[in-house]
């Protein structure tokens, strides 16, 4: 499969997004199909993962506070594979300066028309990611807030645990419940799939609700250093917190 490489054009910004977002600094990196095209330069990464159509580009653009992400990411031929933006200058926490890091889009999975040979296929790619990357900080595991969680979710939690990798749930389209009802996803998702989640955060993408929220875990995982300069991973807490 041929993948796109590090030639290509950073993404462009785009002030007509809704949302008063700040824009980050963030770039195309690069897109891989496997290990031996993954960046190199050993920068933390944070990765982004969840069912197709939970809201996982414009998740990322609202991150990025551009809606240029998605269009590179959901470009034919690179929703397939491991696409990497390079935010710039972000804020380490504690005032420690400024830092680069990876925001690193993993390819959705649960396609219900695919064949299952290419869901294997989508998986692989994240898999041959997920699996031994030492710059990886935290997965952003991404569910819909409007469905309950299915199995697919199940087995990626566990997969997810069963290798020790630090994650958390981003709940996303919030802003399609009412108050009750996202009170009541919230608690049984942390009750359930988001057992193990170093954080349970409600987000909407759409309207910028709990973006800036999501920025400080992810910067905070992504920088937190022990005075050995060792990467140290947050304690996690059993209500997701
Ligand atoms: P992806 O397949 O996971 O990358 O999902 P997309 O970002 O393409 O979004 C899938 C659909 O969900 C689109 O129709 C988006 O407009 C919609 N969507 C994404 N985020 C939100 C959100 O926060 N709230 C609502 N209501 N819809 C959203």
């Amino acid at each position: 499969m041929p993948a796109a490489h590090l030639s290509d054009p950073g993404v462009k910004h785009d002030s007509s997004s809704r949302a008063p977002r700040s824009s980050r600094d963030v770039t195309f990196a690069g897109s891989a199909v496997g290990p031996s095209q993954f960046p190199a330069d050993r920068l933390p990464e944070v990765a982004f993962l969840g069912r197709s159509n939970v809201g996982k580009s414009s998740l990322l653009n609202a991150l990025a506070g551009t809606r240029g992400l998605a269009r590179v990411s959901s470009a034919p031929g690179r929703t397939r594979l491991v696409n990497f933006f390079r935010v710039s200058g972000a804020e380490r926490p504690g005032g420690r300066g400024r830092g680069d890091l990876y925001l690193v889009d993993l390819p959705g999975y649960g396609y219900a028309k695919a064949s299952r040979e290419v869901r294997e296929s989508f998986e692989q790619v994240a898999v041959s990611y997920l699996t031994d990357r030492e710059p990886l900080r935290l997965c952003v595991f991404i569910v819909d807030a409007r469905h309950e969680p299915g199995e697919r979710d199940g087995v990626l939690r566990s997969w997810l645990d069963h290798h020790g990798l630090p994650w958390m749930l981003a709940v996303n389209k919030i802003d399609a419940l009412n108050r009750d009802e996202s009170r009541r996803r919230l608690a049984s998702l942390r009750a359930g799939l988001g057992q193990g989640a170093q954080a349970v955060l409600p987000v909407s993408a759409e309207r910028g609700t709990g973006i800036v929220e999501l920025w400080n875990v992810i910067r905070v995982a992504a920088f937190a250093v022990d005075d050995a300069g060792v990467a140290v991973i947050a304690t996690r807490g059993q209500d997701g917190r």
